[in-house]
């Protein structure tokens, strides 16, 4: 199988401004900013989305919620953040490899759009 977008980012064959790696997950701010902070938290192991995770993948799930909260504070997002992982065409998944979105530095809005 090819590898993900975030798989070549993860091997150095794309740049990224990395924010945060350790050997299972990596950080690096999005190339699209939606928010002053925006960077993607991606476990390092490919789960193509949320909506094909199993029960093998139950702690490197919870790694990765764990590791984006490590991440914000890391950022200095400490009035707050949102958390957001897209799954599918309705969720606006542009990219095949699980990650969330960590947005911040400024109010987020309700309902998104
Ligand atoms: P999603 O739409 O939830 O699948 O999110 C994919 C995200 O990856 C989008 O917010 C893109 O802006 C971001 N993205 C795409 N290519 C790159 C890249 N080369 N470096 C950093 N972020 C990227």
């Amino acid at each position: 199988m090819s590898e993900t977008l975030f798989q070549k980012i993860a091997a150095r064959q794309i740049p990224a401004a990395i924010v945060y790696e350790d050997d299972q997950v990596l950080a690096f701010r999005d190339i699209h900013p939606q928010a002053p902070v925006h960077v993607l938290i991606v476990p390092k192991r490919v789960i193509p989305r949320i909506a094909e995770a199993g029960p093998q993948d139950q702690a490197l799930l919870g790694q990765l919620l764990l590791k984006a909260a490590e991440v914000a504070q890391i950022l200095g997002l400490a009035n707050g953040y949102r958390l957001v992982i897209n799954n599918g065409p309705d969720g606006g998944e542009t990219v095949p490899h699980l990650h969330c979105h960590i947005l911040g530095g400024r109010h987020m809005a309700w309902p998104p759009g």
